[in-house]
């Protein structure tokens, strides 16, 4: 299949719902577009790219990635700019690391033609629904899941991978509470943590919950073998400013290769700051907070871009951080980000993809 020249059949509704939502009052994740991208592997290739009413799809109750979690996913945002515009950030990373997670599950690889064309034609047909409401902006979500219709562990044969979209609004993003895990793990070293796997999340529900009964927000989560250095936070990268240096760990097999980590470190070295990857213990950080000398903590994902951290607890103690409203780096890299996504700064590094 040449997908160069692919024109992706496109099946439009015969009444949007648009009229229906609205745009002031959203809520993340529940708000479907009118349309969505499908296509089908089958016979070791990707075949009958499509876009399509969204809407329900029939499965056997033998589907294998409902027994055995063969499936995978992803997550990035469109905006639309002052002259309306839509612009995707950073899609060819978020398509690199599907691949990734794809080869990690033993999955068929998605050619990048096939991708971007799917993920624009879907865009130009839902162009509507991306907000122009500042904050706002349509969350993308690619996933890929097997489809044989058979119980049995092996790699499927057959495969799905759709795209759906969500108009989404500012994401409230107060400062959160966190807590270092002592005894769960989301991923080790030779595990498939790197992966954006169905199932890391599914395992990683039960700490979170316990977590959030005792008060906390999220949970850090530390190194399988010790508990002694961080590797995350929630379903975020974790980032902290000790001495003036933007630290934060070091990429393994065990932590999610997070595009806004890398586009933070990226926005802060171009401003000049000191950026550390590097192994970081729990102790180095309470220290930190001991000695004053840890001025900001914070998330990076997709979904917040920033989101503060005010207070970490470890072994029984809760350490307070400084107000958000002083924290330098992260503030002006967060406000940076949003220019460049947003095509109100120079895409200085090839960011953003107009469609
Ligand atoms: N870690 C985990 C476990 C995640 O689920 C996410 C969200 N995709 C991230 C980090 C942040 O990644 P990104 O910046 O690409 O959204």
């Amino acid at each position: 299949m040449s997908v160069d020249t692919l024109t992706i059949p496109t099946e439009r509704v015969q009444q949007s719902r648009i009229s229906q939502v609205d745009f002031d009052n959203l809520q993340f994740g529940k708000t479907f577009s009118d349309h969505m991208f499908v296509v089908d592997y089958k016979d070791g290739a990707w075949q009958n790219p499509q876009v399509l009413p969204y809407g329900n799809m029939s499965l056997s109750p033998a589907t294998s990635s409902l027994h055995y979690g063969q499936a995978l996913f992803e997550g990035m945002k469109a905006y639309r700019d002052q002259n309306g515009d839509l612009l995707l950030f950073r899609p060819l990373a978020n398509h690199k690391r599907l691949n990734t997670s794809a080869e990690r599950l033993c999955m068929p690889e998605l050619p990048e033609e096939l991708f971007m064309q799917g993920l624009s034609q879907l865009l130009r047909t839902d162009a509507e629904w991306v907000p122009s409401k500042e904050g706002s902006s349509l969350y993308i979500r690619p996933l890929m899941f097997a489809t044989d219709d058979y119980i049995g562990v092996r790699p499927s044969l057959t495969y799905r991978f759709l795209i759906i979209t969500c108009p989404v609004g500012k994401y409230y993003d107060k400062p959160v509470k966190v807590a270092v895990e002592p005894h769960y793990v989301r991923s080790a070293e030779g595990g498939a943590g790197y992966a954006k796997a169905a199932g890391n999340y599914a395992a990683a529900l039960l700490p979170s919950r316990k977590m959030q009964e005792k008060g906390y927000d999220q949970l850090i989560w530390t190194d399988a073998k010790e508990h002694k250095y961080i590797e995350e936070s929630g379903t975020m990268n974790v980032m902290f400013v000790i001495d003036g240096v933007l630290v934060t760990p070091s990429l393994s097999t065990s932590i999610l290769h997070g595009v806004t980590r890398d586009s933070v470190l990226q926005v802060a070295k171009d401003l000049g700051y000191t950026v550390e990857e590097r192994r970081i213990a729990v102790d180095e950080v309470i220290e930190a907070q001991k000695n004053g000398k840890l001025s900001e903590a914070f998330g990076t994902g997709t979904a917040a871009i920033i989101s503060q951290i005010s207070l970490i607890h470890h072994n029984g103690q809760d350490y307070e951080l400084p107000p958000v409203e002083g924290r330098e780096i992260s503030n002006r890299v967060a406000a940076e980000l949003d220019k460049v996504r947003t095509g109100q700064a120079p895409d200085t590094h090839n960011w953003v993809h107009k469609i």
